[in-house]
């Protein structure tokens, strides 16, 4: 430990700055409770480095990610409303384009595009030479409800308005 707690009480104590400490302590917040941030700052974490692809369909077998209909509206609103919190735009409704890597892959996503339950994800399917300087010798498929989310853009500001408000402790690791 670096340097002593603070004096105040909080709520609640939630250990890691990641995407998910990030947005609990947003939603307690505005609950109206308090809650300390620990994150010992360190890099790499997965949400510092990951893609922020926000993709409905996941996975070998393509199925509709897990609560895709319930969670990925939940989850732009959520951005949204951190976005008009620091007033930066983090998250953008992004067509995603699935390249069919073999013909099964290929003949799955076009059986599956038919499924009443895919219906919304599923977009127009792209011919071989349908994108200039893209290589996709089988094609591919656009799929739409997902998007792209800057991470370390929405990660940031938090970090940040949690220090302001003496709520972050950056450089204190909890062994668990
Ligand atoms: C390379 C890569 C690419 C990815 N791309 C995507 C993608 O495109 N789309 C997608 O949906 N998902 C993607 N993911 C997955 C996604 O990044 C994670 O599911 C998500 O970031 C997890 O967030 P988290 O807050 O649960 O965990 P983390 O981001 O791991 O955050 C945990 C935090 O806890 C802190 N911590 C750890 N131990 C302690 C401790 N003892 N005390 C205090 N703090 C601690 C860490 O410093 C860290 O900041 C990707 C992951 C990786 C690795």
């Amino acid at each position: 430990m670096e340097s002593s707690l603070p004096e105040t009480t909080f709520d609640y104590i939630i250990a890691g700055q990641g995407l998910a400490g990030s947005l609990l302590s947003y939603y307690l917040e505005m609950a109206g409770k308090t809650a300390l941030v620990i994150d010992p700052g360190l890099f790499p974490t997965s949400s510092r480095i990951a893609a922020g692809i926000v993709h409905p369909v996941t996975g070998r077998r393509i199925v509709k990610s897990w609560r895709a209909d319930e969670l990925i509206p939940f989850a732009e609103q959520a951005y949204r409303l951190l976005e008009q919190k620091f007033r930066k735009t983090f998250y953008f409704n992004r067509p995603i384009l699935e390249i069919f890597h073999s013909v099964n892959h290929m003949n799955d996503w076009l059986a599956r595009s038919g499924e009443d339950s895919m219906q919304h994800y599923t977009g127009e399917r792209i011919e071989s030479n349908g994108i200039a300087g893209i290589n996709m010798p089988l094609g591919g498929m656009i799929v739409r409800g997902g998007g792209h989310l800057l991470i370390v853009s929405s990660l940031k500001p938090c970090g940040l308005a949690w220090q302001k408000s003496t709520a972050c402790w950056r450089k204190l690791l909890i062994i668990i």
